[in-house]
């Protein structure tokens, strides 16, 4: 069908709708015929695959081939157990990666894109999918064309067809109809396709076909491409542990030769080669980081940061910068109108709505109260407006721009009303508002001829006007006496122009006559202070980036504690002017920019990159884009974000709130802290056993442990209490530290050393125990069961350890993880399980141990925790919180 050569009227009558859109029942009965409007569904998770994949692990690969050997020297038994727990690894790693995928599907759900429809005469704002053909759109700058569309109307509309068509410049849009028959898409001009992009521009149309009727559904390409991508730290993980494998198997193979040419037998030396690579393989610790990373994610997500990059996890705990939008973020975005000021005198709004029953001020009223030019100013609020206000459950509800909103309420508080207005001045055409333009104008009836009206930032309007120099020195001078009050100010005018003008052309757009100022407040989000106090403890700079006026921007930047008294504020002006190298210059001493356009703000996180910063970017509109790619972390706003920016981020506030970076940025540490506890906690048992094993060797007695049971201490007790760690809830302080460099290695100085003595001291304690009972008497298997219920209860008590590197333990909850304490007692009860259970006696080699001597194992143990926070005392009392010195580098 070729809707582009059709009229709109004859579109609307081919798909049986009008500029009214579908009722709902129409709407309703069309998503039965035409399906949802998206592309294929995605694909299933490919279950088999996944399992597979499990077994592609190299220091899986290693345990099946310990396990063909075992099978060939006849050790059916550890070949059992190897293979189970191969099986068992498998299918844990399993199961978390089938959740990892579900929970990124999950995510992808949350950020539905929406698309505002005509039903039933009203707009209403609906979920993509649920468009069907027929359906009246509408589209703004930065939506992304939610289905394949016949333009109705456009208002400088151009979109970014790019991802179609390969052209890199924007096309213009126009409501035309068009003659030529057999033209590709990029030359449809009245046609908008699904998937590409509104640059600027404002545009109503009908929707001609969905989901994989669309000409993207045709070529069959997804608009958006969130994958589980893995984040940085989880590949750095998975290198670690491909490397270990290498050197353990590189190791194990030096042993068994060293050990053959020393004259062991070739079984004894295999079955010792195979336990230390069983040993030292930490197969829990991939499992155990995604564990951590999905926690992170989900805890984000609750505190509405939606994570769309996984490696944004990490990076949020490293951020040092962050640069924010003021109106929305940092404020409310609940604009008031409270001052007006009107030929030189200021006025202010009274507090509530006018009373139509009551003392009904009309426009007549005011215009005899205030003068005809009060009412002028309030009507070019109301009708260069893109915005609704309605009431909603006796609440009156902004449909639109808040700006906007506030306007049309500042009007209604003197009798004016959209409807009566525009009934007076029909509209008949716009330049709608854009951050790059900095104000917006309409042109209406007026009589006989025609008037325009312009609303926008003072500036801006003042150079469009005739006004004299007093009179603009003079709204200069009120524009920023409200702006130090903390106001957003905009500036009105008009100007009368001959009946036929249909459009409105640059020409047009001077000698404008200055009607007059508005201010508005727009409170700061009470949570705000507080989360910018905290940055400021966790060593992260909090910038202010505004559209808004200078003398705006740093009343409200220093009521929000971002910038102090005197500190220097950078101008879109000043920036144009500035070089890099100036810019670069200057950076760190300043804390707000103001009356920037989007493009700005590249420059602005380049330099702060430049300096070495980690910085963390927000943004909403189609123009923010970029900045929000170039910056390490991009955040775009969930509910005022538009469609492209949301999609250049890395991470999305669903409640587009300041305080929830800062909570986010939280969580990142937290995420980074506990990979760092589960690293300390699980290395040490590896090392320790290899060690054992070493210093059994050079006693000349059988090692300690055979690989089974290392398996079972890897596998069961370990792994349990490993995960757990990654659901620890964060110690107090974490914000109270400065950003971590993220070049800065997982084992810290510090984690080193300890990771040293904890080794030592788990494999002299352990295999100390072992001797004795030996020297006692038992046999090899009670000894061994000896040997390995004391590494068990060493990992018990580790665990505790691990919980803080700084905090004795004993001042952490016991109880404040509660998976921790679950999974430790179950360790506990696995182990009593281990030793007393015949089954497990049979398929372990082990024995049921006498009361004296798991005292003894336990008591032995617990020496860890003695070592342990003798340390940190040490490091506490030595360091005071000064991090330069070595000994003090966690
Ligand atoms: P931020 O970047 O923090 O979101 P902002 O929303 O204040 O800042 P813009 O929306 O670019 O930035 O607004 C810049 C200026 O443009 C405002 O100070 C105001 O004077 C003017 N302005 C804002 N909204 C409108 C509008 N709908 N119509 C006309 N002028 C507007």
């Amino acid at each position: 069908m070729e809707w582009y050569r059709m009229s709109v009227s004859e579109v609307l009558n081919r798909l049986g709708s009008s500029e009214k859109g579908l009722t709902s029942e129409e709407a309703q009965k069309r998503l039965a015929v035409y399906g949802l409007n998206k592309l294929k569904e995605e694909e299933k998770i490919n279950f088999f695959l996944l399992f597979l994949k499990q077994f592609t692990n190299p220091l899986v690969i290693i345990l099946l081939v310990a396990s063909v050997v075992t099978t060939a020297i006849k050790e059916y038994v550890d070949t059992g157990v190897i293979l189970s727990v191969v099986v068992i690894n498998a299918i844990i790693g399993f199961i978390e990666e089938v959740k990892a995928e579900r929970s990124v599907r999950a995510l992808k759900k949350m950020l539905v894109s929406k698309a505002i429809v005509v039903r039933n005469g009203v707009e209403e704002e609906i979920p993509s999918e649920y468009i069907v053909p027929g359906d009246i759109i509408k589209i703004g700058s930065g939506d992304r064309i939610p289905a394949d569309v016949r333009i109705i109307k456009a208002l400088e509309l151009k979109i970014d067809e790019s991802m179609l068509t390969g052209e890199s410049l924007p096309a213009e849009k126009k409501d035309i109809t068009i003659e030529t028959p057999d033209l590709l898409p990029a030359d449809q001009r009245n046609m908008a396709f699904m998937g590409t992009v509104v640059v600027s521009g404002r545009s109503e149309g009908v929707v001609v076909s969905t989901g994989e009727n669309t000409i993207l559904g045709k070529i069959a390409r997804s608009v958006q491409e969130i994958g589980p991508v893995k984040a940085p730290i989880q590949k750095k993980f998975e290198n670690f542990a491909r490397l270990l494998g290498i050197i353990i198997l590189a190791a194990c193979g030096v042993l068994f030769a060293a050990g053959l040419m020393m004259g062991g037998s070739f079984r004894e030396m295999f079955m010792v080669s195979v336990a230390g690579a069983v040993a030292s393989i930490p197969e829990g610790l991939p499992i155990a980081v995604s564990v951590a990373m999905a926690v992170g994610v989900a805890r984000m997500a609750k505190k509405n940061a939606i994570i769309r990059v996984p490696a944004a996890v990490e990076t949020l705990g490293s951020t040092t910068v962050i640069c924010s939008d003021k109106t929305g973020t940092l404020t409310k975005n609940e604009m008031t109108v409270v001052k007006l000021y009107v030929e030189s005198r200021i006025l202010d709004v009274p507090d509530s709505e006018s009373n139509e029953e009551g003392s009904v001020t009309t426009s007549r009223n005011i215009e005899k109260k205030d003068g005809a030019k009060v009412v002028d100013l309030l009507r070019i609020g109301l009708l260069c407006n893109e915005s609704e206000v309605i009431k909603k459950d006796g609440q009156l509800v902004i449909k639109g721009d808040p700006t906007e909103g506030a306007l049309i309420i500042a009007a209604s508080k003197f009798g004016l009303t959209k409807k009566d207005e525009l009934s007076r001045f029909p509209l008949v055409s716009m330049i709608p508002f854009e951050s790059d333009r900095g104000f917006m104008a309409t042109l209406h009836e007026d009589g006989n001829q025609r008037i325009l009206f312009v609303k926008g930032a003072p500036e801006k309007v003042i150079e469009m006007s005739l006004a004299s120099p007093e009179e603009r020195k003079a709204f200069l001078e009120t524009s920023a006496k409200f702006a130090q009050e903390g106001l957003r100010v905009l500036c009105f005018a008009q100007r009368f122009l001959p009946s036929y003008k249909e459009n409105i052309t640059g020409e047009d757009l001077k000698d404008l006559e200055l009607v007059g100022l508005q201010g508005m407040i727009d409170p700061p989000r009470p949570e705000v202070p507080e989360a910018i106090k905290g940055c400021q403890r966790a060593g992260i700079r909090v910038v202010m980036i505004t559209g808004d006026h200078v003398d705006t921007a740093s009343a409200i930047a220093k009521k929000l504690g971002i910038s102090r008294e005197n500190q220097e504020v950078i101008s879109g002006q000043a920036l144009e002017k500035m070089t890099d190298d100036e810019l670069y210059e200057k950076i760190p001493k300043v804390s707000v920019f103001a009356r920037v356009a989007p493009h700005h703000k590249l420059r602005i996180a380049r330099q702060f990159i430049r300096r070495g910063e980690i910085v963390a970017m927000t943004g909403d509109g189609v123009n923010d884009a970029p900045a929000l790619k170039a910056a390490h972390i991009g955040i775009a706003m969930g509910k005022a974000g538009t469609d492209v920016a949301k999609e250049s981020a890395d991470m999305i506030l669903t409640d587009d709130n300041f305080a929830t970076i800062f909570n986010a940025v939280k969580e990142g540490r937290i995420v980074f802290d506990n990979l760092r506890k589960m690293v300390f906690f699980l290395i040490p048992t590896g090392i320790a056993a290899v060690i054992s094993i070493l210093v059994t060797l050079f006693l000349g007695i059988p090692i300690p442990y055979t690989p089974s049971q290392l398996l079972w201490i890897n596998l069961v007790t370990n792994s349990l209490q490993d995960v757990s760690l990654a659901f620890e809830p964060g110690e107090p302080g974490i914000i109270d530290r400065p950003p971590r460099h993220p070049k800065e290695p997982i084992m810290s100085r510090v984690l080193l050393e300890r990771t040293i003595i904890v080794s030592l001291v788990i494999s002299l304690g352990g295999v100390y125990l072992y001797w004795k009972s030996l020297q006692a008497g038992h046999e090899l298997e009670y000894a061994r069961t000896v040997a390995v219920t004391t590494m068990v209860f060493f990992q018990f008590f580790q665990t505790w350890n691990a919980r803080s590197e700084r905090l004795s333990v004993f001042t952490i909850p016991f109880f404040s993880n509660k998976f921790l304490f679950l999974s430790m007692m179950l360790a506990i009860l696995a182990q009593l399980g281990f030793i007393y259970i015949p089954a497990f006696e049979w398929l372990f080699r082990t024995r049921p141990l006498e009361y004296k001597d798991l005292i003894l194992s336990i008591g032995m143990a617990s020496t860890i925790i003695v070592v342990v926070e003798a340390d940190k005392l040490i490091r506490r009392v030595l360091c005071r919180d000064n991090f330069a010195t070595k000994e003090c580098r966690y």
